[in-house]
């Protein structure tokens, strides 16, 4: 199944739908996706990302390959869904981090690797956007990586059942590739991951995992168009602006491949 929230003309609410081509199946019928305004498929109580999961991108900034999983968060409010815009925040340098997002359907803690396929409910897309100047002198990344708009997420939740790794992840900026990777050359496999991060905390239904980011990042710059995916089945393109934009860019809408 790929699952989507989504914002319909004449309702107020947002729903839940199931993806089928060009349109939205949800409890009270066919929708056609011209209609809607797509969300971020989920609601994450928290996102957990992943640092230097790949060697190459390690590598690239300078940094040692971690021997236990990097962690740190983004804030639930970071989050925007594919129709938005990314706001750059007052920064010499913004990367763009396209990343395999892994979604937790139930709630757990304390998950063997071995059982860690049970508690997902499947795979979508985030961008983990950061600010590299701030992240050089703080610490803890709150303000590199938790602002507004720093998580871009979705369009769809692709369920475990339809798709196994490992994942190609890749990037563009205004038609260019940057990043092009595979989840094949994860430093620690999301089992591992899910087991490291349940034995801290407990997981909710939505909690996102980022599973961090391939080589390639680069920097972003007011106008440009970002795409980037994870799962193999759609794209998800974004817009950068310094001040939110009050219409949508028609280039922003959601692309299936
Ligand atoms: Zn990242």
């Amino acid at each position: 199944m790929h699952l989507v929230r989504f914002l319909a003309r004449e309702t107020e609410e947002p729903e839940n739908g199931e993806l089928h081509g060009e349109m939205i199946l949800s409890p009270r019928g066919e929708i056609p996706l011209s209609q809607v305004r797509l969300l971020a498929p989920c609601l994450p109580t928290k996102i957990i990302c992943v640092g230097r999961n790949y060697a190459a991108h390690a590598q690239e900034l300078g940094n040692e390959v971690p021997t236990r999983p990097l962690l740190f968060f983004k804030p639930p409010s970071a989050v925007i869904g594919p129709e938005e815009e990314i706001v750059l925040p007052q920064s010499s340098l913004v990367h763009h981090e396209a990343e395999l997002a892994v979604v937790i359907g139930k709630r757990c803690r304390n998950v063997p690797a071995a059982e860690a396929v049970d508690v997902i409910l499947g795979y979508t897309c985030l961008n983990d956007i950061s600010d590299r100047e701030a992240q050089k002198w703080e610490k803890n990344w709150v303000r590199a990586k938790g602002f507004d708009t720093s998580a871009p997420l979705g369009p769809v939740i692709v369920t475990k059942d339809e798709i196994e790794g490992p994942f190609h992840v890749m990037l563009r900026v205004n038609g260019k590739t940057r990043q092009d990777g595979s989840t094949r050359d994860f430093i620690f496999p999301i089992p591992v991951l899910i087991e490291e991060i349940s034995s801290v905390m407990t997981l909710e239904p939505g909690d996102v995992i980022a599973t961090g980011t391939p080589s390639g990042v680069g920097p972003l710059a007011s106008g440009d168009i970002v795409r980037w995916r994870s799962t193999g089945s759609v794209f998800c393109a974004i817009a950068c602006a310094d001040r939110p934009a009050s219409t949508h860019n028609e280039e922003c809408a959601p692309l299936r491949v």
